[in-house]
């Protein structure tokens, strides 16, 4: 574990080992995850959502319609967990099995970005996440951007778990005749297909996930 936790409610108890609260850490594995399960209260019960999001050293941004109703809500508080799955990790009981992970989760209640300039930034902050090619498209026109509600999640309140290595057998299963180990899970981007109304060649940025291949 390294750095304080940053606040009380996100303070890790269980498996408190495996806790990270280092904010470049944290950062890290913010930029790598593609998509944030998006948690809020609502008036008719919890509701959690996939969503697209970017970071900036401050905040996550998140977007969508003006009418999506958990951007609405989520002015009243939401909670945002990326997870990152790195493999499973088979035991010799069914009980010790477990997975390899990173996992963030960020608390707070964001702001509704009004500013244009910000909204901007935001809009580029989101879509250059995990890809960088907001300058390869036509910029938002001014009825896509009317259309578009963008909440900033500040990113003073977050916690990580980290799990590594192999599966962690009890005593009384030391001589038992069962495999145990990792599988690990590689994510990898594979070449990208182009469109055939596409207007110009592959961005760089584009063509060198496929080939690196890296893992997410
Ligand atoms: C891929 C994956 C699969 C998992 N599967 C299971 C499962 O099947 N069963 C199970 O019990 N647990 C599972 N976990 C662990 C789970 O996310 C919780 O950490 C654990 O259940 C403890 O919950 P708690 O409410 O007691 O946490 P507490 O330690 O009481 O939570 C307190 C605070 O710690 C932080 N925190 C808790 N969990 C995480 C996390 N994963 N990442 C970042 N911050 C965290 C939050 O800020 C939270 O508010 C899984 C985790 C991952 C990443």
């Amino acid at each position: 574990m390294t750095a304080e936790p940053m606040s009380q409610r996100t303070t890790v108890r269980r498996g408190a080992s495996h806790a990270e609260y280092g904010r470049a850490e944290l950062l890290a594995i913010l930029r790598a995850g593609p998509v944030a399960h998006v948690g809020v209260n609502t008036s008719d019960g919890p509701l959690v959502l996939p969503m697209a999001y970017g970071v900036t050293t401050e905040v996550m941004y998140l977007h969508g319609a003006l009418a999506n109703s958990l951007l609405k809500a989520g002015t009243g508080g939401v909670c945002a967990t990326v997870t990152l799955l790195d493999g499973l990790v088979i035991a010799k009981t069914s009980f010790n099995n477990t997975m390899n992970y990173r996992s963030v989760v960020v608390r707070g209640t964001p702001r509704l970005v009004t500013d244009e300039a910000e909204r901007l930034v935001a809009l580029r902050v989101i879509t250059n996440h995990i890809v960088a090619n907001w300058e390869h498209l036509r910029p938002p026109s001014e009825s896509e951007l009317r259309a578009t509600r963008i909440i900033a999640l500040p990113l003073d309140e977050m916690s990580a778990k980290v799990r590594t290595g192999p599966p962690v057998n009890d005593d009384v299963d030391a001589d038992a005749p069962h495999w145990c180990g990792e599988i690990p899970l590689v994510s990898a981007w594979a070449a990208p297909v182009t469109a055939p109304d596409a207007g110009a060649p592959v961005p760089s940025s584009i063509a060198a996930m496929g080939r690196n291949a890296t893992k997410h």
